[in-house]
């Protein structure tokens, strides 16, 4: 499931690609896919003009068209984006196509279909009605302290609040709690000072790096659970075998060993 680093990576494609070209064309394949908006109103807002930039906040691009409109595109489970050629065969779960003068298409891939497209007209607006979280990245060390503080619950679940911080799923959950050595059941009371500033390098460090690694889990370090974690998965630093628990709905694999859940009393 995309997250942060992987919706970073989509955003320099886009950038790379996508941008100051006209937009001839917009094709949808599915329309369960877009949300605020009708195949033709999509249509209506992008042809005959062009992507001028885009901005990625948590797991949301958007992309600027104008001052007022914005495409909106959220990756789901399995979204992903493609820039391919008019003769060449679109990917097999082409949802949305946009068709550019230069005879190239963008193309978002959704297996799943759990994404979504959109239009608006305010950015700012959309992050406040949808209640998120600043952007992981964006946090200093003093708004992270205070988020951490005014919540209670695993600390696994406090990181993948989307209206706490934006852009921490499950998988990068999972690492920066490896990292950390702390167990992601850990309530979020009992974590010192200490330990939450090494969260808070945690998130930075691990996030940065995922997106220098270009989010593919064969580059990121083995040194890391990601290309661990899985049944039959051993922790890259000592060994043993890696452990799965149900936390906040989702599954969280981690170190029993290097993460020791601290005893309750
Ligand atoms: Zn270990």
């Amino acid at each position: 499931m995309p997250e942060l680093p992987e919706v970073e990576i989509f955003k320099r494609y886009l950038d790379a690609t996508s941008l100051h070209q006209r937009i001839d064309d917009v094709e949808v394949r599915n329309t369960y896919i877009l949300k605020e908006t009708s195949a033709r109103e999509l249509a209506r807002g992008l042809k005959g003009r062009r992507f001028e930039s885009s901005r990625r906040h948590g797991k949301h691009l958007f992309v600027r068209v104008d001052d007022e409109v914005w495409l909106r595109l959220h990756f789901g489970m399995t979204g992903s984006l493609q820039y391919c050629k008019n003769d060449e065969r679109a990917p097999r779960h082409a949802r949305v196509i946009f068709g550019f003068g230069n005879n190239y298409r963008l193309v978002f891939d959704d297996q799943r279909q759990f994404g979504q497209v959109g239009l608006l007209k305010d950015v700012d607006e959309f992050l406040k009605e949808r209640e998120l979280g600043p952007d992981a990245l964006d946090l200093g060390l003093a708004e992270f302290r205070q988020i951490l503080g005014k919540h209670r619950g695993a600390v696994k679940s406090i990181l993948m609040n989307q209206r706490l911080m934006s852009g921490i799923g499950n998988i990068y959950a999972d690492e920066i709690l490896f990292r950390t050595r702390i167990h992601p059941a850990t309530e979020i009371a009992r974590l010192k000072d200490r330990a939450v500033k090494k969260l808070f390098l945690a998130t930075h460090f691990v996030l940065r790096k995922a997106i220098a690694a270009k989010a593919d889990t064969n580059q990121v370090p083995q040194s890391w659970l990601l290309p661990h974690r899985g049944k039959g998965g051993k922790c890259p630093r000592c060994g043993s075998r890696l452990k799965s628990a149900s936390i906040g709905g989702r599954t969280a694999w981690f170190c029993p060993h290097c993460q020791k859940r601290p005893s309750q009393n």
